[in-house]
């Protein structure tokens, strides 16, 4: 009898699973939209020329070792990272009380967060803090916060389905009436998993209500550059809120807008109201960091930095950004106009009440991998299968 005789099989992680499938699927004609990874048009993982220019330029350079970086992480790559997210001329950074932990990937960065708002944050009773996060959300959202000790983990109204747009006004009743002091977890730009943000006028608004209840702001920027191809762009959320005074989080992912999805590039940005205050958080932050991973890997941190503080790889890799974004803003639209030409219904009642039904047989019967959400990743269609997968989804539908 096994010591571990008692342990349940665990049920696996959805996207993972989804992409063994595929893997496994002998179908010529199968298409992979689960897993949110960049493809090219020819569906192949994408290294970025800059990256790969930076990474000579790392093995060329003899003064580089492999001893443990600082508990909280490379310097330059905190610093610059968080310029990316708070903009070259953020007030905030220089007054000097922005301050940075580098984590391993966002999910990391939404971890140390967390950790932290459990132990020191809204007082004794923390872990009774609501943390809201959108409806629908990444799912690991609610793993991660429930994980770091919160108990209460609760949804707000984001996505209106019959309108198929953001539920503005049930996003701000919840506002309204969530407890003081509660945690909000907002997706900086390209909300996973329905693509919509709130507008710049939206947002405003978002935020008006969150400074009058005294609500926690916690961005979770994954894919800045993503949405509009723009970094700056894609910043306008969590800038506008640094403006408005708030002190807030902002947890960054590297995975996806440099394609470093296994070196676990992360970053939590802290805005606090002084430098002292910057201090002190990040001391504490420094104790979570050390029982938790210790110290960070250094490739993908290194990377990162060099990178963006180097003018002609900065300008390099904001143009790697546009083509990545320019491709999955393209596919989208052709694939917006294939449904249309081919006369798809578009009414999302009939999509959502049978869904699941629905992404069984684009999975069974079509070899169309997707998450059962119905989320698509538009890099997995590529000018090659878009026809067969806007058929697949037509004869689907009707
Ligand atoms: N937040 C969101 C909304 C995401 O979609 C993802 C990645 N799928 C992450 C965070 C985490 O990214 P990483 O792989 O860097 O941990």
């Amino acid at each position: 009898m096994s010591l571990f005789g008692e342990v349940p099989q665990a049920t696996p992680v959805a996207v993972f699973k989804l992409s063994n499938d595929f893997k496994e699927d002998p179908n010529p004609m199968k298409v992979n939209l689960g897993v949110g990874a960049y493809r090219t048009d020819e569906g192949q993982p994408w290294v970025l020329p800059v990256v790969k220019k930076v990474e000579k330029l790392i093995v060329a350079d003899n003064r580089l070792n492999h001893e443990y970086l600082p508990i909280l992480g490379l310097p330059e790559f905190r610093s610059s990272a968080s310029k990316i997210a708070l903009g070259e001329d953020s007030p905030a950074i220089q007054e000097n009380r922005v301050g940075a932990v580098q984590c391993l990937g966002g999910t990391g960065a939404l971890k140390m967060g967390a950790e932290f708002l459990r132990r020191w944050y809204n007082g004794n009773d923390n872990m009774k803090t609501p943390v809201y996060v959108s409806a629908p959300t990444w799912e690991n959202h609610n793993s991660v916060f429930a994980n770091a000790g919160f108990e209460d983990v609760r949804p707000y109204k984001y996505w209106d389905a019959e309108k198929r747009g953001l539920d503005l006004a049930g996003f701000l009743g919840d506002l309204e009436t969530a407890p003081k002091h509660s945690i909000f977890v907002l997706h900086a730009c390209a909300h996973n998993p329905t693509g919509t943000d709130p507008t710049h006028m939206e947002w405003t608004q978002v935020a008006e209500v969150m400074k009058r209840r005294k609500l926690f702001v916690f961005f979770d920027s994954a894919y800045q550059g993503f949405a509009s191809g723009c970094l700056d762009k894609d910043a306008w959320a969590v800038r506008y809120f640094v403006t408005q005074g708030f002190e807030m989080f902002c947890a960054q992912s590297f995975s996806k807008n440099f394609g470093l999805y296994n070196e676990r590039v992360g970053n939590l940005t802290i805005v606090a109201r002084d430098a002292d205050n910057v201090r002190r958080v990040l001391s504490q932050m420094e104790k979570i960091v050390r029982v938790t991973w210790s110290n960070p890997p250094s490739q993908g941190a290194r990377l990162v930095a060099i990178t963006l503080n180097t003018a002609e790889l900065f300008a390099e890799w904001k143009d790697n950004v546009k083509t990545m974004a320019d491709r999955v803003l393209l596919m989208r639209a052709s694939l917006q106009a294939k449904l249309q030409a081919l006369g798809t219904p578009g009414t999302w009642d009939h999509i959502t009440q049978q869904i699941a039904k629905q992404v069984e047989y684009m999975i069974k019967e079509r070899s169309i991998y997707l998450m059962a959400s119905g989320r698509i990743n538009m890099c997995g269609l590529t000018t090659k299968n878009i026809d067969y997968v806007a058929k697949s989804i037509h004869e689907t539908v009707v």
